[in-house]
């Protein structure tokens, strides 16, 4: 079943998976987080997508995280006349802030501050760095270059000054709108692109507090400063990604496998979700099946301890976006069972709060005494969380009366999520609980549980109890793959 994997998977939505029986065809695929990428479509476009989710996630009994990326002060190339044009190496080019449409010669920028960020020498690159040029010199509101590495530039395409210290804001005039959308329409968790400081988290929290408290904060990584301010920045964020399109790009291409695995490392540490990004499956957008490297970059990518792998254009604008997605499922699944060093229950991690103790108490204890499964009784997801963060061999299952607690958690390693019905008495809980775990084929009669919650119960009390019991529930049986949720289902039946 999709809920034996315990690294998620994040899919971007776009033409080749927007339409609702595209997303269903995703969902049940194996995505569990759906991204939609605000550097491209229109608000309305975006509202369909996200209605269409929360319908479908409701009919599959699935929960899904909805992840709005913000495009951020990313620089881009304007249009051309004819789509794009051809650069050749050697030739000078003029790349102009006037808005005006590009041809072969020009190229127009939306980025108003490139003449006065830029110096003779400095490098520009071009659509991830697949083009390069060298600036020769700059005049009025004009920089002229060199061709190194030329190509076909298209329209839109991205454009990195490596090593260039831009003073520009984190969120722009756009940015703000689409918050605002996001919020209005209760996205899960907002990603922010181009962080370099602490304090860019700090204003987006205030916004986000300010209109809709608990949308969580995934910082993009993809700038050199984000690296120099890491740690304030992980610690000051719900998640975390490694933004590898524009990171490596910034930090130059060979610093890249070094400083994923340091920020995965630090977010393992930290007990922050982290998402490995870009690229995982790229020529899978053209082929049906992935080359030898990217198998073993998806793998590397979930020893490295991944929460979560990211496709971009595989599943927004590519041919095969639901093989690609089938094909990650696959490959985690593969790791996962193969590999005994990944179950590790470190006390390395921070616990400092009574949440934290009772997590690894709770790990250990399931580990100790064979348990199968942690349930997680919870009303804002935090106790899973954490509990998520020491890796437990033992299925993390995290019930809720809460749909909005239940979509965010679909974005962290391990954790399966199930909807309660309404409860006074712990008796209510565990009832309830046996049900679901038998009916669902999550365990067995006689299997251990461990189980976390906040006693008063009925008081909705925050984590503070362990309460370990042996599952009864002999009158219950497994039900019909068509009566459980979608990720308790056999695949076979999917
Ligand atoms: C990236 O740069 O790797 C990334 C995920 O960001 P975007 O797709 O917005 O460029």
């Amino acid at each position: 079943m999709l809920a034996d994997r315990r690294v998620k998977i994040v899919a971007t939505i776009g033409p080749s998976t927007q339409a609702e029986e595209s997303l269903e065809r995703a969902i049940r695929s194996g995505m569990n987080v759906a991204r939609l990428n605000f550097s491209h479509g229109s608000h309305e476009d975006h509202l369909k997508v996200i209605q269409r989710i929360r319908k479908l996630s409701q009919k599959l009994k699935a929960p899904i995280t909805v992840l709005q990326d913000l495009q951020g002060p990313k620089i881009r190339v304007g249009k051309f006349e004819s789509g794009k044009i051809e650069l050749k190496v050697g030739e000078q080019v003029t790349i102009t802030m006037k808005s005006v449409m590009g041809r072969p010669g020009l190229i127009p920028s939306d980025f108003l501050e490139l003449a006065q960020s830029v110096k003779p020498g400095v490098k520009i690159l071009l659509d991830d760095g697949l083009l390069e040029l060298k600036v020769l010199s700059v005049s009025g509101d004009e920089v002229l270059a060199e061709v190194i590495y030329g190509g076909f530039l298209k329209d839109r395409k991205g454009m990195n000054l490596p090593g260039v210290t831009l003073h520009v804001d984190c969120l722009t005039a756009k940015d703000l709108e689409d918050l605002e959308f996001g919020l209005a329409n209760n996205v899960d968790y907002v990603a922010l692109s181009f962080v370099r400081h602490a304090k860019d988290i700090r204003k987006l929290r205030e916004l986000i507090e300010a209109k809709n408290p608990g949308t969580k904060i995934c910082a993009k990584i993809e700038m050199i400063e984000a690296i120099d301010n890491l740690e304030e920045i992980v610690r000051l964020s719900d998640a975390v990604m490694v933004a590898r399109g524009d990171l490596a790009v910034e930090v130059g291409q060979s610093r890249l496998p070094e400083i994923q695995k340091r920020i995965i490392k630090l977010c393992n540490q930290l007990n922050k979700p982290v998402i490995t990004a870009t690229q995982m499956l790229e020529s899978m957008v053209e082929n049906p099946r992935p080359t030898r490297a990217e198998i073993t970059d998806v793998a590397n990518a979930v020893l490295d301890g991944s929460d979560a792998l990211m496709l971009s254009a595989e599943s927004a604008s590519g041919k095969y976006p639901f093989k690609c997605i089938q094909t990650m499922n696959e490959i985690i699944r593969e790791v996962e069972q193969n590999t005994d060093r990944y179950y590790k229950i470190s006390l390395e991690n921070e616990f400092l709060s009574v949440a934290g103790a009772i997590a690894a108490s709770a790990s250990l204890s399931a580990l100790k005494l064979d348990a199968k499964v942690i349930v997680c009784l919870s009303t804002t997801g935090r106790t899973a969380n954490i509990i998520s963060g020491f890796r437990p061999r033992s299925r993390i299952v995290a019930v809720t009366d809460n749909i909005s607690a239940l979509n965010k958690l679909e974005l962290v390693w391990g954790i399966q999520t199930l909807l309660i019905g309404g409860y006074s008495t712990l008796e209510d809980v565990t009832s309830q609980v046996e049900r679901m775990l038998i009916q669902y084929g999550l365990a067995k009669t006689g299997d251990k549980v461990v189980m976390t919650l906040g006693q008063p119960i009925l008081d909705g009390a925050k984590t503070n109890n362990i309460y370990i019991f042996t599952l009864g529930g002999e009158g219950f049986e497994r039900l019909a793959d068509s009566e459980i949720p979608l990720r308790c289902q056999k695949e076979s039946s999917i």
